[in-house]
This record gives C-alpha cells, sequence and structure tokens, in this order.
C-alpha cells in the first residue's frame, strides 16, 4: 500500500504540554484536538483512495508480528503525529475494508458519512446518557429519535425505548423486563418460544437470566425458515397443559442467515390470547422500515418489544442499535434509583433520566448519529439506498442461478444469498472446498465471503448490505468462486 505518510511525519513529533493533550476549553487543547483530527482524517482518507484493497492479505501470524515488535506504553509519549504513523498507519492498512463492494461477508455495513460525522461530534462531546445533567440536548435527541422510530413502526403512543449497544443486548433486555412480569415463577417454570432460526443471543439471553436449562422451545419453520404458526399453537398448548409458565415469543424479523420473516400477524394472534410477550428480533429487517417495503413488517405494531440494529442495515458505525417498548410503563423494572444519579427527589425538572431504561450507566449518545443520518440522507436517500441493495441481491440470486457449478439454496428475502457449490467429487468435498474456497479468496483481497451451515450442508452466504455491491461485482465475486474451487478441485484430484 503506498499511502502518503511523508506529511505525517514532518509535523512536530513532541507535543511540549502533556496537557494539551486533554481535549478542554482553553484554545490550545481545541488545536491540538483539531490538528489531530485533520491528520488522522486525511489519512483514513488518503488510504481510501490510495488503494482499492478489501485486505491486506496478512496472516494471523503476520498481524501479530507487527504488534509484538511495538512498545504500547512508552516511557516517554511520541506525540500524536508519530502515534498515527506507527498505529493508525498499519490499522488502516490491515482492516477490513468495510465499504469495499466485496466485502459480502457478514452483516456489517458500510457507514454513512453523516454518520461518521456525527461520530466526531459523540466522542468530543462524550455525553453520558445515564442522567440528564450529563447529557441535556443528547437525551433530548435521543428521546426525539426514539419518538420517530416508534411512529415508524406503527407502536401507540404509549411506546418508547432506549439505545442499546445492539440486537444482543436489545433481546435480553427484553426477556427481563418480560419475564419481570411474572417474578421468581418465570426462572422456575418459564418458556420462552422461538424459531429455529432465531439469533443465539435468545438462548445466550435465557441462561445469563437464569431461566432453565430447557426453557428455551425452538419452534419449527417452514422451508423459507419462518416459523410454523401451526407449530407455534402445538407448543404453546403443550406447556401450558404439562403447567408450565409461557413467558414471551420471541419473532425474527429478518433471520440472519435467509432473512426471513416470521408470520408476525399469526403470531400475534396466538400471543394475544395467552397474554404473551411478543418480542420482535427485528435486528436485521427492522431496515425495512426505513424504505417503501415497511409493509413486509405488518404486526410488528402489536409488539411488546422490538430489537432494531442500525449497525445492520441502516449504515451506523458500530454500535447503534434500539430497544422499543409498546408500553413504556414497561420499562419499570429498570428503573432502579440511585441517590448519585437520579434520586428519588427530582433536582432538574421534568428531566428524563434514561438510566430508568437500560442495563447499561454510562452510554454513548448513539442516537445523534442515527438523527444525522435521517436529516442529511432523508426518507426518499434512506429509500434508495435500501431499494438498491434489494435489488442487488436479486440480481446476485439470479446470476447464482445462471451458473452450473452453483446451486441457490432459497430465493432472496432480504440481502443474504445461500448457495452450494456443487462438486463431482460429492457432497464432502464441496463442504470442504466451499470452506477453502472462503479463506483463500479472504487472502487474496478478492472477496470477503460467509459460509454457514442450511440443511446439514456448508454453504456460501453473501450479504449485500452496500448499494455499490453491484450485479457486476457480484459476477466477478462469483467467478472468481468459480475458478478458485476449480484448481482446488484438480489439487484434490491429483493428491
Ligand atoms: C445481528 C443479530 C443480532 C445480534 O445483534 P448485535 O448487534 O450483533 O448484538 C440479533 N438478532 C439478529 C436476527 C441478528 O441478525
Amino acid at each position: 500500500m503506498n499511502m502518503n505518510f511523508a506529511a505525517l511525519k514532518a509535523a512536530p513529533a513532541i507535543e511540549p504540554d502533556y496537557a494539551d493533550q486533554i481535549f478542554s476549553t482553553d484554545t490550545a487543547s481545541r488545536r491540538a484536538f483539531r490538528d489531530a483530527m485533520l491528520q488522522a482524517v486525511d489519512l483514513v482518507s488518503e488510504g481510501a483512495a490510495a488503494t482499492n484493497s478489501l485486505y491486506s492479505g496478512t496472516s494471523v501470524q503476520g498481524l501479530r508480528g507487527l504488534l509484538d515488535d511495538l512498545d504500547p506504553l512508552p516511557e516517554v509519549g511520541t506525540g500524536i503525529a508519530a502515534a498515527l504513523a506507527d498505529i493508525g498507519r498499519p490499522a488502516l492498512e490491515h482492516a477490513l475494508a468495510v465499504g469495499h463492494p466485496a466485502a459480502m461477508a457478514h452483516l456489517h455495513c458500510p457507514v454513512a458519512v453523516p454518520a461518521l460525522a456525527a461520530e466526531v461530534l459523540i466522542s468530543a462531546t462524550n455525553q453520558s446518557l445515564d442522567s440528564w445533567d450529563q447529557s441535556p440536548f443528547a437525551t433530548l435527541v435521543e428521546e426525539r429519535v426514539l419518538a420517530q422510530l416508534t411512529e415508524l413502526a406503527g407502536l401507540p403512543v404509549s411506546a418508547s425505548g432506549n439505545f442499546t449497544s445492539g440486537g444482543s443486548q436489545s433481546n435480553m433486555t427484553a426477556l427481563y423486563l418480560a419475564a419481570a412480569r411474572y417474578g421468581a415463577e418465570a426462572r422456575k417454570s418459564g418458556v420462552i418460544f422461538t424459531s429455529e432460526h432465531a439469533h443465539f443471543s435468545i438462548r445466550k439471553s435465557a441462561a445469563i437470566l437464569g431461566f432453565a436449562d430447557d426453557a428455551v422451545i425452538s419452534i419449527a419453520t417452514d422451508v423459507q425458515g419462518r416459523m410454523s404458526v401451526s407449530a407455534f399453537e402445538a407448543g404453546l398448548r403443550q406447556v401450558v397443559d404439562v403447567g408450565r409458565l409461557p413467558v414471551a415469543v420471541v419473532a425474527t424479523a429478518g433471520t440472519t442467515d435467509l432473512g426471513a420473516i416470521d408470520p408476525l400477524p399469526e403470531i400475534a394472534d396466538l400471543a394475544a390470547a395467552q397474554d404473551l410477550w411478543m418480542h420482535v428480533d427485528a435486528a436485521y429487517g427492522g431496515g425495512l422500515l426505513f424504505s417503501r417495503h415497511r409493509g413486509r413488517l405488518a404486526g410488528l405494531e402489536r409488539a411488546y418489544s422490538i430489537a432494531l440494529d442500525f449497525h445492520k442495515m441502516l449504515f451506523q458505525p458500530i454500535s447503534c442499535g434500539a430497544l422499543l417498548l409498546g408500553d413504556r410503563a414497561h420499562f419499570a423494572p429498570l428503573a432502579s434509583k440511585a441517590d448519585y444519579l437520579n434520586p428519588e427527589d427530582a433536582v432538574f425538572a421534568d428531566a428524563p433520566n434514561l438510566v430508568e431504561r437500560s442495563m447499561q450507566t454510562t452510554r454513548r449518545a448513539d442516537a445523534l448519529k442515527i438523527l444525522m443520518t435521517m436529516r442529511a440522507i432523508g426518507r426518499d436517500g434512506l429509500d434508495e439506498l435500501i431499494c438498491q441493495t434489494l435489488e442487488n441481491t436479486r440480481a446476485a440470486a439470479e446470476a447464482v442461478e445462471a451458473r452450473q457449478y452453483l446451486l441457490l439454496a432459497r430465493p432472496p428475502s432480504l440481502s443474504t444469498v445461500l448457495f452450494r457449490y456443487v462438486s463431482a467429487g460429492g457432497p464432502e468435498l464441496s463442504d470442504a472446498i466451499t470452506l477453502k474456497t472462503r479463506a483463500a479468496l479472504f487472502h487474496a483481497g478478492i472477496a470477503a465471503l460467509a459460509t454457514t451451515v442450511l440443511d446439514g450442508r456448508v454453504h456460501f452466504k453473501l450479504t449485500l448490505l452496500n448499494p455499490r455491491s453491484t450485479p457486476d461485482v457480484v459476477h466477478r465475486v462469483l467467478d472468481a468462486i468459480g475458478e478458485t474451487a476449480c484448481e482446488l478441485e484438480t489439487h484434490h484430484a491429483r493428491t
């Protein structure tokens, strides 16, 4: 990589006063901030412009070696310019370029420029959302954004939410609140229904929250990966018959692999009949709310709670998620009082202290980057970006179908495409070649692909969250898969 670091090296190496390095209200530290930010921004934008590389290809051992050669805590500080040259440079050179059109592995999106600008404001102001006096404007920004989100989701006026680190935390918080309705009985005999394609954070949350080992019941899905309503109905009846306590049903709107959207209205009907808490894990599919396809999430508005992730389909830097509740009163179990933060006798009239809705105490002002993105790009812009990724995905599925050595697993639902590589040597060899091809293309910097298991066999998975992952790019990647797999076949035949 041939980035130009000469300018960095020429800058003064050692700052005269350590106190200037602490961002404060004085002119010297403001100037130090500006200098450091401009250098960092130049490094990032020049780096991105100077190379089209997806990944440097360096091995794990090679990366460890780079870091082993570095003294992380020198006796005398090097100053910002040298630190950027020594650490910033390799950090960029050996990063996975998530904005690269061939970065297609995970639900890991390219980020919106307005959100990156907002990140500067978020970290420089360093507001903390636990109490209003630590984040006067940012607290209200979060409330304003949540009001917009609950409206988009079609929730009633009683709704509210809070920003979280992502889907895992939103899911766990939702299950905690669902369990809180039943006291100790929830842990003893409580059952949580979800589909066999649900995210693993549901099981993990249940374990952390102290549910019994067999508390999570996985309901069968149809061929598209959607929860079977009749199987859920039967499971619910069975649980009630044996005297166990149904605590919640977790529907998924956009499963991690297939992008399947569970039948939300039917699940809501069954849940309502039992007064059962319906949580919708919309960490992935929730992005549709910002597009003309929001109708596909019909039934979402009947949920007790909803997990949304903006670092999946909505172009936000990590981390950025939200938990929405249909009725804000359900946050009550989280509303503990701390003398130093939010005492019983309010200090500031009318001031919301958002710690009362969160598992976290100190918390970033992540809602600001969503607000900046929504304002700067607007409804039409977001709709266009999301539709483009869905279009790209449809085209990618067609490109898979057009190749004899590939077998499309299912028609895509959102922005993932799952397919098999077909080997004449049989399914085991297909599995092995798929895994090896994934690694080879990653280390060659050609494409970042995922693999997953579906129907008991290893599949390739493309996740197309970048509007620039056009059919052209996909064709090149599929050709590269074909070539690499063919070489591996030949090699296998020879050995
Ligand atoms: C990614 C994902 C999660 C986990 O979200 P994090 O933000 O990674 O914690 C939960 N559920 C689904 C369906 C997901 O795709």
